[in-house]
């Protein structure tokens, strides 16, 4: 199959695979250029406190992994939990 390339750079991704992949409007592809390639893929999702992709709840638009929602439920008042995002958030 081949695609031509808009004035602006874009191409159409053929209906057959975007459902065979469950691409949706509006969502982000990872984009890596190997060689000669053009590789568009899903991201990988990861828990947005750990990056773990296990056992993951999404929430709203992030994703969160089962042991960081025990560790939210099970946080005290004031605590500081997940000390490494502090400077990310
Ligand atoms: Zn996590």
């Amino acid at each position: 199959m081949t695609r031509k390339v808009d004035e602006l750079g874009r191409i159409v991704l053929p209906i057959d695979y975007r459902q065979a992949l469950n691409i949706s409007e509006k969502d982000e592809l990872e984009i890596t250029l190997d060689d000669d390639k053009i590789i568009l893929r899903k991201p990988v999702v990861g828990c947005r406190f750990c990056q773990s992709t296990a056992s993951l709840v999404q929430i709203g638009r992030e994703h969160v992994c089962r042991g960081c929602i025990q560790k939210l439920h099970d946080a005290k008042d004031g605590e500081v939990i997940f000390p490494a995002m502090a400077d990310s958030l």
